[in-house]
């Protein structure tokens, strides 16, 4: 278990605890995670690929031929999850917001 998940971990075990003062102490250490979780996001979107270890190709044992890997397409770094879900709020934010517009639109005759 990584220290962060540690922290994660006991932070949770405080939320859930009856004495009001170890449970907001769990909340704020709750709400910095997640805070400086997010903050991670934004700031490294990439890790590195997990098939090629961040290399972007596969060495054959016998030839010792490369071949490019097939999940980074050579690039040695996929998106975090968390940052797929953030593009994917995005997505849905603007084709709401363009469907909003749209139907103003037809409303007010196209002007
Ligand atoms: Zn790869």
């Amino acid at each position: 278990m990584t220290p962060s998940r540690l922290v994660l971990a006991i932070a949770v075990l405080c939320t859930l605890s009856d004495n009001t003062q170890v449970s907001v102490t769990g909340w704020l250490i709750l709400t910095g995670y997640a805070l400086l979780h997010f903050g991670l996001l934004l700031a490294y979107p990439f890790k590195n690929c997990r098939a090629c270890k961040g290399a972007g190709h596969h060495q054959s044992k016998f030839l010792r031929a490369y071949r490019t890997c097939h999940r980074c397409g050579g690039t040695g770094k996929t998106l975090r999850t968390g940052r797929k879900a953030l593009n994917a709020a995005t997505r849905v934010r603007r084709a709401r917001r363009a469907a909003a517009n749209h139907r103003r639109d037809q409303v007010n005759g196209g002007t």
